[in-house]
């Protein structure tokens, strides 16, 4: 089957797609670009842990009063919504989108993400949002756990220093004081606290095809994904 009849294909006969990874591997960038090509539902679960961090913060509730943490997952309104520069991320009926990614935010999420009911309760959401199919899903424990059925899973890497020097270009001149350096330290924090904790930790699927984006262009690594997207497509169809 030719590459653009494959792609029609997959938008009328749809598949879920999870990709997962370290921190700053391009899970993001790459999974918003597979699903605008596909015509599929882009779902950011870093975002939906990010949310919940913020409030957390917001409402002054520490990291070990995990029941206080999980009752806040559970009262909170986190929706993706598709707007005309990028998805927006509602909290509650607010946009968070930029908030969720300050660095008070991103040192404390980790340790938020790493309450298993509090997991539960944003699961069982992102199951329901990839029910219906055509759903490009990034996180940490997509293709692990969340949607383990998930027809294409793809685990991205990338060497510790070109994921911070990704961060850095991503944020230099937003936020004063932030060094190279600092960034390597954070994300490898963030990398072992991920790896490391009980409940579904960041973990390469065991059918999930690794690709390091270390060397590749962006679009060099989306193309990979959407040619794994049609041979799943061919696979099905036999
Ligand atoms: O993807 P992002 O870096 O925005 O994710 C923020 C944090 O949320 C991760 O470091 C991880 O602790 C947590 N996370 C997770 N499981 C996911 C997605 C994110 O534990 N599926």
């Amino acid at each position: 089957m030719k590459g653009s009849t494959a792609l029609n294909h997959l938008k009328a006969s749809k598949i879920n797609v999870a990709i997962d990874g370290p921190a700053g591997a391009g899970k993001s960038t790459v999974a918003r670009m597979v699903a605008e090509r596909l015509g599929y539902v882009y779902v950011d679960t870093g975002a939906m842990y990010r949310a919940v961090t913020l409030k957390a913060l917001r409402e002054g509730v520490p990291d070990d009063e995990r029941e206080r943490l999980t009752a806040l997952a559970e009262k909170t309104d986190i929706r993706l919504v598709v707007h005309p520069d990028g998805q927006r991320v509602m909290m509650d009926g607010e946009d968070v989108t930029e908030q969720i990614r300050s660095a008070e935010v991103t040192s404390r999420v980790s340790a938020v993400a790493a309450v298993p009911a509090l997991r539960s309760v944003l699961v069982a959401l992102q199951r329901a949002m990839a029910e219906d199919k055509g759903v490009v899903m990034d996180g940490r424990d997509i293709g692990t756990n969340v949607l383990p059925q998930a027809e294409v899973k793809v685990f991205l890497t990338a060497s510790v220093r070109v994921r911070a020097e990704r961060r850095w270009k991503e944020i230099k001149g937003k936020q004063p004081g932030v060094t190279l350096e600092s960034l390597m330290d954070a994300i490898e924090k963030r990398d072992r606290s991920d790896s490391e904790r009980e409940t579904s930790p960041l973990r390469r699927a065991d059918d999930a095809v690794e690709i390091d984006t270390s060397n590749l262009h962006i679009d060099e690594v989306v193309d990979r994904i959407l040619a794994l997207c049609r041979t799943s497509l061919g696979g099905r169809a036999r």
